[in-house]
């Protein structure tokens, strides 16, 4: 695989050639993979929803147990890897993933918790400006986060939540009406808060574009980023967002119900006057212990810690983060784009009309995921995949995401999902 033009071919040689040519080929062999019905690993399309355990991730949670068995208390100083700055191991990965400076991340709590935590910092609604911007097919939590904060405030979410949707007959948001709105709306917005990647449509958006409009109409910008961590190369500092959330169970395949990620930018790194819902763990960590009255916020995102953090998940998680690390999204995006692009061109063979994607066909305004609509019988083709061993997601009432994550799929895999869905077109 040279260059970034692929010519795809049909035939499954062509699928087990790329994936000889691969130059991530070996990551597969880190994760742990269930067995379908025939005993093999399944063809794994659900990254996007809980990502795969890594080979190293039991390893790491059993080294804490045995740290916690041995030491009791002083495992927090004494432990291999000692929990009171357990959290910190995982900085620098981080990160380096959404590319931010060490001092704006931080792995804490789970994403609905930390969307309220910077709602409370960042959502400061005045008389005039009061709305938040945000996309009408957000994820569910996020409305809810969302109307409850505007309810919080004082206001109805009928009339100080302002959604984006698609124009009639069109699937995805164009980024020039996200821009005409903000022309319109800017004045009396104080928060827009987007997804990035859409969960359902696989939509991603041009997070810089967005930032710099919303900014030059005053209003303070955060991004969702449960779709878009170990998915898209993100750039967070340079493109200026407020602040960011994720989760990492997704494709930073941390574990079931892991801790999430913040992002908060510098330009907040020290603004002990923001409000916010403090914790101890958030307070500077030389007089920390000193137990005094008076919170004293860590610089940066570290100052939004509430809890010392639960290790075992952390450990989990570490084990993701160092794959990541080691491998880097730059080359995680190039066989992103192989593997995506690979998947649309088989799915352009099918019979016409058969599925239709409803996912944006320009590798930039996408990641991974495709959403695919069905025409016939989604149900039933849901079972086929099952019994064929591929694992996908179903949206009511004909939407089948299909995400081939880049660490540990192969181009097989994606051959063997288009292989059922013809078989079913053929029926
Ligand atoms: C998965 C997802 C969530 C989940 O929130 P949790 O607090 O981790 O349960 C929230 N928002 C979006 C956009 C998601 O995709």
């Amino acid at each position: 695989m040279t260059g970034d033009v692929v010519r795809y071919e049909a035939g499954e040689d062509f699928a087990r050639r790329m994936d000889a040519e691969d130059p991530l080929r070996g990551l597969r062999e880190e994760f742990l993979f269930p067995r379908g019905p025939d005993g093999e690993p399944v063809v794994y399309l659900v990254g996007n929803s809980l990502g795969l355990q890594p080979r190293k991730a039991k390893p790491y949670v059993l080294e804490a147990m045995e740290d916690w068995e041995r030491l009791g208390v002083e495992g927090h100083f004494k432990a291999k890897h000692p929990w009171m700055p357990y959290h910190e191991l995982l900085t620098e990965q981080t990160a380096r993933l959404v590319g931010a400076l060490p001092l704006e991340v931080v792995v804490m709590n789970t994403l609905s918790v930390n969307l309220h935590l910077m709602m409370v910092s960042f959502y400061r609604p005045t008389r005039e400006r009061y709305k938040i911007l945000m996309e009408g097919g957000a994820f569910p939590s996020d409305q809810y986060a969302v109307a409850s904060q505007v309810r919080f405030h004082g206001h109805e979410p009928e009339d100080a939540v302002v959604r984006l949707v698609p124009r009639p007959g069109e699937e995805t948001l164009r980024q020039e009406d996200i821009l005409a709105t903000l022309e319109r709306h800017g004045h009396e917005v104080a928060l827009v808060l987007l997804g990035n990647v859409n969960y359902l449509t696989g939509q991603a958006f041009d997070m810089a574009a967005i930032t710099r409009a919303a900014h030059a109409r005053g209003c303070r910008v955060g991004f969702d980023l449960a779709h878009g961590a170990g998915n898209l190369k993100l750039s967070l500092h340079d493109d200026g967002p407020d602040f960011a959330v994720w989760c990492s169970y997704k494709y930073l395949n941390g574990g079931p119900g892991t801790l999430g990620g913040v992002f908060v930018h510098e330009r907040h790194a020290r603004s002990p006057s923001l409000p916010r819902f403090a914790g101890w763990w958030g307070h500077d960590k030389e007089t920390r212990f000193r137990m005094g009255p008076d919170f004293q916020p860590i610089a940066g995102a570290e100052g939004w810690q509430l809890s010392n953090p639960p290790i075992l998940q952390l450990a989990a998680l570490r084990a993701s983060m160092e794959l990541f690390d080691r491998v880097g999204m730059e080359a995680l995006r190039q066989k992103r784009e192989r593997l995506t692009g690979y998947l649309e061109f088989l799915l352009e063979r099918l019979p016409p009309g058969f599925v239709d994607s409803i996912t944006p066909s320009e590798p930039s305004q996408r990641g991974t995921q495709l959403s695919l609509r069905f025409s016939k019988e989604p149900r039933k083709l849901l079972e086929k995949l099952g019994a064929a061993g591929v694992v996908c997601d179903f949206r009511e009432p004909d939407i089948i995401r299909a995400a081939p994550a880049p660490l540990y799929c192969s181009f097989l895999d994606v051959y063997r999902f288009v292989e059922v869905l013809e078989g079913h077109a053929r029926d």
